[in-house]
């Protein structure tokens, strides 16, 4: 029975549509939500791959005129999820990313084309949707950042409002001649309003307008409200502390499960480590790196992007090949970092591997595989691949940044002696500092009963979105309440 409904105003959802993190989190939280007695339903544009995958779609409103075309506001289902979708051809029927063409340029009419989903959800929050009243309204980053906004401006029904900020990097921000363009009034083009230094700001209106904000780890919290990770938002973030929380991220635990997972070798569990050894002889195999239990094996999956540290790693290769350790990398992104990889493997052909692209299959086996997984990201807003390490008894080498700092349990003395470490941390995110972090990881991998312990302490953490649910199920309980009907 629930009890509470939420709208969730997201630009992308597993399984219809994913560019990132976001879209698991979209796809992930509700039917956890479900438990707590909260239903969700999810708003999302209907691009090609929406309006494809939705199933049983009836049309419950008519747009004549959103921002430039008709629109039909379709309600339907995917595996369980209970779906809005904005069925605008004007805006979403195009081929290419949700966000950029082919060629990876932005859409020109990004503005419009999120302006119209947190418009849209506006007008579902305020109950302009005969039979849909939520409670709350959940908007997800930048692309869903004006829905609080129109939500304050039109006035009459308020629902409670929750801004999630899954990474401060991204923001949304528009020339200031679109303002009427946007349906925004004059008189909100203020410091106390949708302005952004000089633009529109849609992740800055959601920031200000919204009752509560959260972001995807408690660290990274705190983080944005100083001036290097704040992005330029840290002073509006300070200003609102008292309304900003963190909650972190979990994963899909019947995805990512070592004791039944068909993408690997050989299942395992913390009780029967010893099956694993099939899955890392598999690895190294496949990755044509020498086959041997007697090397630590290093693994990273990961978009390589300079916040993601890759360069790090790729400056720290000679102090992994001195450790006597090998490296396997599954990742996409920079040129020059997937070069840089592609170059440190062909001159080492046995010992480090490299493969770009984007691959699910290989990211299970590389968890299922390898002896350490390094994560030594600038920034991490929560991270999700050090979760699955631990799932899988690999442990992470982690940054002690944002959800990374909240997630892995240092393997210090005091931790082993207590027996809750789950992985390294080192700090700051430097070459010198990675480096030292393999050498203390190469120590624990030469006490095999010590190292098994961490591996199993690891494998019992939760990190299914049981908890998260629960915090967020609290968080709209009061939202809720908050606000007077
Ligand atoms: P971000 O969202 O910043 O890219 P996260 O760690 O939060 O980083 O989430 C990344 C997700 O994408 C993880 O589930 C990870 O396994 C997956 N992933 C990243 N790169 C690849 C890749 N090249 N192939 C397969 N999966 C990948």
């Amino acid at each position: 029975m629930t009890d509470l409904t939420v709208l969730s105003v997201v630009s992308e959802i597993f399984p219809l549509i994913k560019t990132g993190g976001l879209a698991d989190v979209a796809g992930a939280l509700p039917p956890a939500l479900e438990a707590e007695g909260v239903h969700t339903i999810s708003l999302v544009p209907g691009y090609p791959a929406v309006l494809r995958g939705i199933v049983d779609p009836v049309s419950v409103y008519n747009f004549p005129d959103l921002f430039g075309g008709p629109a039909n506001l379709l309600r339907g289902t995917v595996e369980g999820l209970d779906l809005l979708a904005i069925d605008a051809p004007h805006l979403y029927a195009r081929a290419g990313g949700p966000y950029f063409d082919a060629d990876g340029h932005d859409w020109p009419d990004n503005a419009q084309r999120f302006a119209a989903l947190s418009e849209v959800g506006a007008r579902v929050g305020a109950g302009d949707v005969a039979g849909i009243e939520p409670d709350v309204l959940h908007a997800h980053d930048w692309q869903a950042g004006l829905a609080p906004a129109y939500l304050r401006f039109r006035g009459g029904r308020q629902p409670g409002t929750v801004m999630t900020v899954h990474n401060m990097a991204f923001q949304g921000r528009f020339w200031a001649g679109l303002l009427g363009a946007l349906h925004l009034p004059p008189e909100s083009f203020t410091i106390n309003g949708v302005e952004c230094y000089g633009d529109i700001g849609f992740l800055k209106a959601g920031l200000l307008f919204a009752d509560r904000i959260t972001t995807v780890s408690p660290t990274y919290a705190a983080e944005i409200q100083t001036p290097v990770w704040g992005m330029a938002l840290d002073g509006l973030l300070r200003s609102r502390a008292s309304v900003l929380s963190g909650i972190v991220n979990g994963i899909d635990a019947a995805v990512w499960n070592p004791a039944a997972d068909n993408l690997i070798v050989a299942d395992f569990s913390p009780n029967h480590l010893e099956r694993r050894a099939a899955n890392k002889s598999s690895l190294q195999a496949w990755f044509g790196v020498e086959t041997t239990r007697e090397r630590l094996l290093f693994g990273m999956v990961s978009r390589l992007t300079w916040q993601k540290g890759v360069d790090l790693l790729l400056g720290a290769m000679d102090e992994v090949l001195r450790l006597g350790a090998q490296l396997v990398v599954l990742g996409a992104g920079e040129p020059a970092l997937e070069g840089g990889f592609h170059a440190a493997a062909a001159a080492h052909p046995g010992r480090i591997g490299a493969v770009t692209g984007y691959d699910e299959a290989v990211a299970h086996q590389i968890q299922a595989g390898i002896d350490a997984l390094l994560v030594p990201s600038r920034f991490e807003p929560c991270g999700l691949t050090q979760l699955c390490a631990m799932r899988y008894g690999a442990l992470p080498v982690v940054a002690r940044v944002g959800g990374l700092a909240d997630t892995v349990i240092d393997a210090n003395e005091a931790a082993i002696a207590a027996g809750t470490g789950t992985g390294v941390q080192f700090s700051p995110a430097t070459q010198e500092m990675l480096e030292a972090a393999l050498r203390r990881t190469a120590a624990l991998w030469q006490q095999p009963d010590a190292w098994q312990r961490l591996q199993r302490n690891a494998m019992r953490q939760d990190v299914s979105w049981r908890r998260p649910a629960v915090q967020y199920a609290a968080l709209y309980r009061q939202v809720a309440s908050a606000v007077p009907r």
